[in-house]
């Protein structure tokens, strides 16, 4: 079964952007995955082909119409399509590493692209739409939030990563953020590289790796080692 994605959005010229090229783009042509957009305004019945409207009770900016919205939804996911709806929100649950690996062990993904001040509320619970934030920031637009989610999600498809190995070792994957690197040339700018790493004692290695591991993820994110003392979410 392969992941294929439905992006929907007022500009598919966005896509695949930076997901066709390297890893992801190799995937991509490879047939992998697939990925197909939705323009939005194909779905507008007006002359004017309008998508959006002014919010009701007043202030700025407009709203994404729920009736237009729905149609396009309906056409790339009739109710019968198991890949799960997600509308990128900065109101959504932030995206993590896990959500990542059960989107890419899934049938795919539906993606809805907000623009302006976000979608009308009716949509997202008739359709069912699952909310997912990338971060505690306001963009323009879910089109990089999408491009973000989705490269996430197709290095981790079977066959795209070339080193399967590596997918497992990277930070979170552990509950911790990963250690340093190094490579030649042996000494940088007179920084040379820890001597352990060039021992050859595997066992030594894999102690200093944990440790360092353990001691950035403690200063840096103290939240992945006891998440109850996380503040925010
Ligand atoms: N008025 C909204 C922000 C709208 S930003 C609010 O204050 O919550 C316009 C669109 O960009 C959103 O509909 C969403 O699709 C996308 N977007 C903005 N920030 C995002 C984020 N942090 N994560 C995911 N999508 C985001």
């Amino acid at each position: 079964m392969r992941f294929s994605a439905s992006v929907l959005t007022l500009y598919p010229e966005m896509f695949p952007g930076a997901l066709g090229m390297s890893l992801a783009g190799r995937a991509l042509e490879a047939g992998a995955w697939s990925l197909e957009t939705v323009r939005i305004r194909d779905f507008a019945t007006d002359r004017h082909r309008t998508v959006d409207d002014t919010p009701a009770g007043g202030g700025a900016g407009m709203v994404m119409r729920a009736d237009v919205l729905a149609r396009a939804i309906d056409h790339a996911a009739p109710p019968s399509d198991p890949r799960p709806r997600l509308l990128m929100s900065p109101r959504g649950r932030p995206l993590t590493q896990r959500r990542v690996r059960e989107l890419a062990a899934g049938p795919g993904a539906v993606i809805l692209c907000g623009r302006f001040e976000g979608v009308d509320e009716r949509l997202i619970e008739a359709r069912q739409l699952e909310e997912v934030s990338i971060g505690d920031y306001i963009l323009s637009g879910g089109e990089p939030a999408a491009l973000v989610l989705l490269d996430a999600v197709v290095r981790l498809l079977p066959g795209v990563m070339g080193n399967e190995l590596s997918g497992e070792e990277e930070s979170f994957e552990g509950g911790l953020l990963e250690h340093p690197h190094y490579t030649r040339p042996q000494e940088f700018e007179g920084r040379p590289i820890p001597e352990v790493l060039t021992s050859g004692n595997h066992a030594k290695i894999a102690a200093w790796r944990r440790a360092q591991a353990e001691k950035l993820t403690r200063e840096r994110r103290p939240d992945l080692i006891a998440p109850e003392t996380a503040t925010g979410n």
